[in-house]
């Protein structure tokens, strides 16, 4: 048996992982010089590293370990799984078992008019589904000039070619010739960046009339969608002006334009509801879903597409797209099982009861501290904004991420997993966190801002820019 080798030193694993693997958004040869942190264990809301080191995951990973980790039912599930039909594909006219409860599944929990599921292995194929089912959708219907999908500036939709164009990173499309033809973008809805003098309601609803201005543009029969995720995650966990969603569905149904909605890190609780489209009382065509579907037990992705685009693509004829591994029967099987668990267990109403308002009043006492210019939270994901000047709402005169980075590596230090995105700190974790966890998040990152304040102000970087 080919044994993974947990039980070698760390500098062994380190040299191992430097030499021969290649990490992803990650400066490689930097990497390499210090030797990455080695993940071991993990139960709950807790890791273990190969030193013993434990940390709260304040992340849930990547976004996506919504029932926490160690959960048994899932390893036997895919167990018992791999044992009757480890794989058997879509394609031919076939199905199994897995994806067929997934599916019925899925249907019940979406909004009642979105019945139907195409599956994929990740978010970001998902997504390219997407851009090639909206298209064919208007084609179908007699419409083949609308075409263009319009998103968003520091929107993230994934790291395919068809993922990455409908994100608006500039650092990404910098890279590989991004994006494809026929992508359109509007600006982000972040107040606290680029809200100037106005307040939040009007610089909502000024960036919802933007998809309006582009759609004139580029002319209404040239449109095939609009896509967003409904707060905005890898872009920093930016929370749209309460104005900003129903002018956004006001503009889409008024201009027959589709509506998608990247669900990847909002669905299955981490708004607070199963959707975060029914937090924000958007009505999408499309949903799409990854992450939070298996709790990240095993890759699965997918598209929830509504009665109306199922019915007109089913009567197209063949539909000229698929994945091997689409609705892989261990990966589906893991996520149904994911599923009752959060809906058995009432995970997601718990959550909404006590945590979540528990860990959103001491999320936003963090404002008190002095490095602290904004807080936000829907749920359980949630962003702090770190400000050299807060009465100015000012950026760093560094280069964005210098102190975000700082702060970082002082939470990895303290035992806590919290990201940062530029000079953002960022936090999603599972949503099987209790009060207690709260404390200790809190009283954790309230450390690390402290130390990062300090070594800010020793090193000269409270400086506005
Ligand atoms: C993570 C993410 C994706 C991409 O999903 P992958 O499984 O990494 O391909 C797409 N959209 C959003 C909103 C995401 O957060």
């Amino acid at each position: 048996m080919n044994k993974i080798t947990n039980h070698l030193p760390t500098a062994e694993l380190q040299a191992l992982d430097a030499a021969h693997h290649m990490h992803p958004f990650t400066a490689g040869a930097e990497l390499a010089k210090k030797g990455a942190r080695v993940i071991t264990a993990a139960n709950g809301v807790t890791l273990t590293d190969s030193d013993g080191n434990q940390m709260l995951d304040a992340m849930a990973g990547l976004w996506c370990v919504n029932i926490g980790y160690g959960r048994k039912e899932l390893a036997n599930v895919a167990a018992a799984q791999m044992e009757q039909l480890p794989y058997y594909n879509t394609f031919f006219q076939t199905t199994h078992v897995p994806a067929i409860a997934l599916s019925a599944k899925l249907a019940e929990l979406a909004p009642a008019h979105i019945n139907n599921v195409f599956y994929a292995g990740s978010g970001s194929e998902a997504n390219d589904t997407n851009i090639r089912m909206v298209r064919h959708y208007w084609a179908a219907k007699g419409k083949p000039t609308k075409t263009t999908i319009i998103s968003r500036k520091n929107a993230y939709h994934g790291s395919t070619i068809g993922g990455a164009s409908l994100g608006g990173m500039s650092g990404m499309h910098a890279q590989g010739g991004l994006p494809i033809p026929g992508i359109a973008y509007i600006d982000q809805p972040n107040w606290y960046a680029e809200g100037g003098d106005l307040s939040p309601e009007d610089f909502g609803l000024e960036r919802a009339r933007q998809l309006e201005l582009k759609i004139a543009e580029l002319g209404e029969d040239n449109v095939a969608a609009f896509i967003a995720e409904p707060v905005q995650g890898a872009g920093g966990v930016i929370v749209p002006p309460a104005t900003y969603w129903p002018e956004i569905q006001r503009i889409c149904d008024a201009h027959d334009i589709l509506l998608i909605a990247d669900e990847v890190i909002c669905g299955f609780g981490r708004t607070g509801n199963w959707f975060g489209s029914q937090t924000y009382d958007i009505r999408p065509d499309i949903m799409t879903i990854a992450k939070g579907l298996s709790s990240g037990y095993a890759p699965i992705g997918g598209s929830l597409i509504s009665d109306e685009i199922a019915d007109v693509v089913n009567n197209a004829g063949d539909f000229n797209h698929g994945y091997t591994y689409n609705g892989h029967p261990v990966s589906a099987a893991v996520a149904l099982e994911n599923l009752r668990i959060l809906q058995e267990e009432k995970i997601i109403e718990t959550a909404c009861e006590t945590t979540m308002p528990y860990l959103a009043e001491k999320w936003h006492a963090l404002a008190d501290h002095p490095l602290i210019g904004e807080t936000n939270i829907v749920g359980m994901m949630g962003s702090i904004v770190m400000t050299p000047d807060k009465s100015a709402r000012a950026p760093f005169k560094s280069d964005a991420g210098t102190v975000g980075f700082i702060c970082r590596e002082f939470c990895f230090e303290n035992g806590l997993v919290m990201r940062h995105v530029g000079d953002r700190m960022i936090i999603s974790p599972p949503l099987v966190l209790t009060t207690s966890d709260v404390d200790v998040l809190i009283e954790r990152a309230v450390k690390s801002l402290d130390q990062t304040l300090a070594k800010a102000t020793a090193d000269g970087l409270m400086v506005a820019g």
